[in-house]
């Protein structure tokens, strides 16, 4: 989508810091972290909300849970722990209209959401 902030990422139209990317899966740092590690996953389609997840399209989301699992060993948090969030819809806290995954880690995670 044109106007989608992290299609235009997605498409090298805007920076980002990039941690991991496959065919399906982009990941890459957050821009304003809450805490140390604080990276969003995303599937390279442009799907809005997870509301949008269905029979046709709903393998996306394997495919981000193992891009999660990777992206935590490749940065030493498997073990440790960390928090996979997703916010569906303006009334959960959504700002970008394109199925994310927030992945948190850090000391400072306590009871922390977005
Ligand atoms: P939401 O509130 O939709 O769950 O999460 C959107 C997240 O996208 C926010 O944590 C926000 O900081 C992040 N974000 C918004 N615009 C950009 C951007 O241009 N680049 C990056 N890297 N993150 C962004
Ligand atoms: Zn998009």
């Amino acid at each position: 989508m044109d106007n989608c902030i992290f299609c235009r990422i997605i498409n090298r139209e805007l920076p980002s810091t990039i941690v991991y990317e496959n065919d399906k899966v982009l990941a890459f740092k957050d821009i304003n972290p809450v805490v140390a590690f604080h990276v969003l996953i995303v599937p390279k389609k442009h799907i809005a909300s997870i509301k949008d997840i269905n029979e046709d399209n709903g393998s996306i989301l394997t495919d981000v849970h193992i891009a999660a699992n990777r992206i935590a060993e490749e940065n030493g948090i498997s073990d440790k722990g960390y928090r996979l969030i997703n916010n569906c819809g303006a009334g959960a806290g959504q700002t970008v209209f394109h199925l994310h995954y927030h992945m948190l880690s850090g000391d400072e995670l306590g009871e922390k959401l977005l």
